[in-house]
């Protein structure tokens, strides 16, 4: 693991203290309810920064289950990585600032981005997932190992609905509402270049409507039904595009817009149980992301 910076063992990492890749400073505001979340995130978009915006989630402290079992793994760890500095924090979304695939996940792994401070980093779901961007030509590595390995994702951006580690992978109705204004937040930032949004599992499906509307997405209804495969194509609703930026209200996330009709796409999540039985291979995987990377370009 690349070295981070010295702190007392269990506490996580200070913002601002040498992690690589660690967007926050001492002085980055903290959430410390749903209410701060909606206002620190709408700040952020409105003073144009995902850089900003990062740095804000990365320090959110405002769903006290999740900050209490984040901050409990990392003082706990597990013996594999006793000797490791745990990140304890939550995870910001990461990629590039112009993709034009977004890749949307659940939450992160209590002993892979929890511990290393990236999403799907240093877990095995996230050693599948990377193998296959990487023969599909979305990442430059094909592992992810810890922040500052190098690795760089190709056009594409990745992110969790809810940016702590839950316990048995399951955050709650409120957790993953609390949450949503970040999500809401970074999309709306690069919705102007995103073309392809592959859902990894029922749980991203499901966070990705909400999201698509606040930044003017037209949203089917029903809501159409997750599957491995399964695609649905979203065109802006009348009146979006730049003049979402000067609206920024009604239930819309100021931005710069949609910047043309975007393809959701459903993908089993590889999940250590859905790659063990099978449910998800790495042929699987490179099916969606070679299809999503092409009507991508
Ligand atoms: S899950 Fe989201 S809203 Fe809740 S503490 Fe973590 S970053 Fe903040």
């Amino acid at each position: 693991m690349t070295a981070g910076p010295l702190v007392a063992p269990g506490l996580p990492v200070p913002p601002g203290s040498g992690w690589p890749e660690d967007p926050a400073t001492p002085t980055t505001p903290v959430a410390t309810d749903a209410a701060q979340v909606r206002t620190l995130a709408a700040g952020a978009v409105q003073a144009g920064g995902l850089g900003e915006l990062m740095a804000r989630q990365s320090v959110c402290r405002a769903c006290t289950r999740l900050v209490e079992w984040r901050e409990q793994v990392a003082a706990v760890k597990r013996a594999s990585s006793r000797t490791q500095q745990y990140w304890g924090r939550p995870i910001p979304g990461w990629g590039d600032d112009d993709a034009r695939m977004l890749i949307l996940g659940l939450a992160p792994a209590a002993h892979g981005g929890n511990r290393t401070g990236r999403i799907f980093t240093g877990d095995r779901s996230g050693d599948v997932l990377f193998a296959s961007l990487y023969r599909c030509g979305l990442a430059v590595q094909p592992t992810s190992t810890a922040a500052g390995d190098g690795q760089r994702l190709i056009r594409a951006s990745m992110v969790a609905a809810v940016r702590c580690a839950p316990p048995v992978n399951k955050p709650s109705v409120t957790e993953r509402d609390t949450c949503a204004p970040w999500l809401e937040a970074e999309f709306a930032l690069i919705a102007h270049s995103v073309r392809v949004i592959v859902c990894l599992g029922g749980f991203a499906w499901q966070a990705a409507w909400p999201m698509l509307r606040s930044a003017g997405f037209t949203v089917p209804r029903p809501r159409p039904k997750f599957g491995h495969g399964a695609e649905v194509t979203l065109a802006a609703s009348a009146g979006t595009g730049a003049q979402v930026a000067a609206a920024g209200a009604g239930g819309q996330v100021a931005g710069a817009g949609p910047g043309g009709p975007v393809l959701v796409l459903g993908c089993y999540h590889p999940s250590q149980q859905n790659t063990f039985t099978g449910r998800v291979t790495p042929a699987m995987l490179d099916e969606v992301f070679g299809r999503a990377s092409r009507l991508a370009a």
